[in-house]
């Protein structure tokens, strides 16, 4: 044994077994690191705001490290949850919260927007430590149950909301709207609009969101969160965008106001894609450097990532192709879906060898299992 090893443990032999005793100093180490494995394992659990009061018997509680929030809305004799982001530390988090703040008051409804993971990852938590009802749409109970572990107590658990839900009392008032992307370009296939009338608040999920210095891109989503809003007379104020922090560059409330700007403000993809079309392709690639300099003054690579997806929605896919190489040059954070648009481009447009190689970036980049699948199925149907 090298006699550095056997100060350091103090080994000793004991009828023929090694034992280890550690000297004072290397105790000290030890605890320290014990104390700060365990201060680590505090503050990963920890890492929640507490309820911040935003209106009248409403609360936030936000999630920083994955950018994520819940409301948390009073009533008279209970308590409702609306999305619950990530699966067991977040809800553990929120009902932990609820049972400090509201003792007396059980969570009996939990509301979420769509099935997105920042707004539904599986309800499991709920049925373990609540009694509390999930109220959603059909689409979306799907999409929950294949999420969920014990189905039988979910189903016993579901309440169907196919159209409007109410929920009144002295305190509160809740309305949830269904809104079908068969008449609004929302996201998914069903999305549930959270509304609060006596303070003008909605729950929008994904549908909006203000980065803090700036006005972001006007896609679909954000249209038809105003279609609805207009067409039902709705009396909204503020929009609470739940996958979205302050600390993640986002406004954590919206007001109804930075809607209108935005709508006014925002790139349009739809006049982006215009521009392009009105110029030849000799001429847009003479203009690079001013393209890159027009491009540079966004902050965020996803804008004119959705110009170059309307341009494929057109079929240009020589001019989405030219949004989509700038943003490389740009943005270091830019997803990896404008490698997968990038290659798709090349493909549509017969370029199967460099359509490869995007899919190769794009999988070299994927974040999940799926995502290698898919890109992998992207190369195989390439040299079909
Ligand atoms: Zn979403």
């Amino acid at each position: 044994m090298p006699k550095l090893m056997t100060d350091m443990y103090n080994i000793e032999m004991k009828n023929n077994i090694i034992v280890i005793k550690t000297l004072p100093y290397m105790k000290k180490v030890i605890v320290t690191i014990l104390f700060l494995f365990v201060l680590f394992q505090l503050k990963a659990q920890t890492q929640y705001s507490e309820f911040k009061r935003i209106d009248s018997n409403l609360y936030l509680i936000w999630f920083n490290q994955f950018g994520n929030k819940s409301l948390i809305a009073e009533f008279d004799d209970y308590i409702v949850v609306v999305e619950f982001p990530q699966k067991d530390t977040v809800v553990k988090a929120i009902v932990n919260k609820v049972k400090e703040v509201f003792p007396t008051k059980p969570i009996k409804y939990v509301f979420h927007t769509h099935h997105h993971s920042h707004s539904a990852s599986g309800f499991d938590s709920f049925l373990e430590l609540t009694d509390a009802y999930l109220v959603t749409s059909s689409y979306n109970f799907e999409k929950i149950k294949a999420l969920t572990k014990d189905t039988i107590k979910l189903n016993a658990r579901y309440i169907n909301n196919d159209s409007v839900y109410f929920l009144k009392s002295k305190r509160n008032e809740l309305i949830c709207y269904v809104v079908k992307q068969t008449q609004y370009l929302v996201p998914t296939n069903e999305y549930n609009l959270i509304y609060f009338p006596k303070q003008k608040v909605v729950v929008s999920g994904c549908l909006y969101q203000k980065p803090l210095d700036y006005h972001e891109v006007v896609n679909d989503r954000k249209l038809a969160l105003n279609k609805f809003i207009v067409d039902n007379n709705i009396d909204a104020k503020y929009f609470i965008p739940t996958n979205t922090t302050k600390k993640s560059g986002f406004e954590d409330i919206c007001t109804i106001g930075m809607l209108d700007s935005t709508l006014k403000y925002g790139i349009k993809p739809n006049e982006v894609a215009d521009f392009f079309q009105s110029k030849s392709l000799e001429y847009l690639e003479s203009k690079r450097d001013s393209l890159l300099k027009e491009i540079k003054k966004i902050p965020i690579y996803y804008d004119y990532y959705q110009c170059g997806r309307t341009l494929m929605e057109r079929k240009d896919y020589d001019r989405a192709l030219i949004i989509f190489l700038l943003i490389p040059e740009i943005y270091s954070d830019f997803s990896h879906n404008v490698y997968l648009c990038s290659g798709e481009c090349c493909e549509f447009k017969g370029n199967r060898e460099v359509a490869k190689v995007f899919y190769e970036k794009y999988i070299d980049c994927a974040v999940s299992e799926s995502e290698v699948s898919f890109g992998k199925e992207k190369i195989i149907n390439l040299e079909q």
